[in-house]
């Protein structure tokens, strides 16, 4: 058991700069950066070509690595090991982790980031960054004049497609069901894009290629018919989930199970909380916003601290 003056849960970009910004501060953070998924989201990417200030580009573990030991070059503890219960409530709140380990403190900044829903294939993990992607803001870019696929059927896979077809020379929609569930403005848009093309009550069976992605092995979910659809990236579109299952009934959550916050602050409707990233963020879900807002998450802890009694 131990007591602490600020404890950061997650160790994404927002997770590692809210510590960097509570280090600084001459707070010691502890983090628990969790077990298997320490470094967050972009551990399991490739090129990063958007955070600023890496003219060449980074690659995403590099990036991580890198955030983790500025934070621990200004004093904070990085554990690796999950949090898995939190009593947010009252002026001292614990975190207890998975080997036991109780921290007492009397600030918290969530940061717990979100998941992208998968598609539950075994080559899924193995082709990520390789052709294989959750983020077209992000990974658009390198498949200019190439023929690629988006899977989904709601409002942010059309999203995805239609941004999609500033670089791709064709962007086909896979959907299981035989119309969309996006909305109409938005399934309207992407059916009238020439560079659009839609498989429809279409599932992947498989994602083909090794070590880049070459095609999908498509399902035809009513006649069971298989066929291969070359392509040479697919985008995954089917949704993301807040990882945020330890704080239902403790703190308040959007109907989606987004922490909501005080924007444009950080403060959560619990004195001393703190949530940053995109376990608040489901509009941007960029690395440089989540490491803004932990930023944020700091100096609002900072000042939380410096004015409680
Ligand atoms: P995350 O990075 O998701 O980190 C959350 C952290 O919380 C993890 O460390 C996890 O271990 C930890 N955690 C969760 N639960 C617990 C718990 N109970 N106890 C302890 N720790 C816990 N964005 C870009 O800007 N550019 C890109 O090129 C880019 N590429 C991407 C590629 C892929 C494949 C993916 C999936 C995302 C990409 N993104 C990219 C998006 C970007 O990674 C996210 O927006 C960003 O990582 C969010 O940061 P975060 O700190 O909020 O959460």
């Amino acid at each position: 058991m131990s007591n602490q003056e600020i404890v950061i849960v997650g160790s994404g970009p927002a997770g590692y700069t809210a510590a960097v910004y509570a280090a600084r501060a001459g707070l010691a953070p502890v983090v628990v950066a969790g077990s298997v998924s320490a470094g967050g989201a972009l551990m399991t990417t490739t090129e990063v070509e958007n955070f600023p200030g890496f003219t060449a580009g980074i690659q995403g573990p590099e990036l991580m690595e890198a955030m983790r030991g500025q934070a621990e070059r200004f004093g904070a503890r990085i554990v690796l090991d999950d949090a898995l219960r939190l009593n947010l409530d009252g002026p001292i709140k614990t975190i207890e982790t998975g080997s036991g380990e109780i921290f007492h403190t009397p600030a918290v900044i969530l940061a717990m980031g979100s998941a992208y829903r998968r598609l539950g294939l075994p080559e899924e993990e193995r082709l990520s960054g390789h052709g294989l992607s959750w983020c077209a803001t992000c990974d658009g870019f390198f498949f200019r004049k190439k023929e690629i696929a988006v899977i989904g059927g709601g409002d942010s896979a059309m999203e995805e497609a239609l941004f999609l077809t500033r670089f791709a020379s064709k962007v086909t929609i896979v959907h299981r069901r035989d119309e969309f569930r996006a909305s109409r403005i938005m399934a309207e848009r992407a059916l009238s894009d020439r560079r659009i093309e839609v498989a429809w009550n279409s599932e992947v069976a498989e994602v083909i290629g090794d070590p880049q992605v070459e095609g999908l092995r498509l399902r035809d979910v009513v006649s069971g018919a298989e066929r291969v659809l070359p392509v040479a990236g697919a985008f995954v579109a089917i949704g993301h989930d807040p990882r945020s299952e330890l704080l239902v009934g403790q703190i308040d959550l959007d109907p989606n199970g987004y922490v909501r916050v005080a924007h444009p602050g950080t403060e959560t409707n619990l004195p001393g909380v703190f949530a940053a990233g995109d376990l608040v963020d489901h509009r941007y879900r960029q690395a440089i916003t989540a490491a803004g807002t932990g930023c944020a998450a700091a100096l609002d802890a900072q000042q939380f601290l410096a004015a409680a009694p």
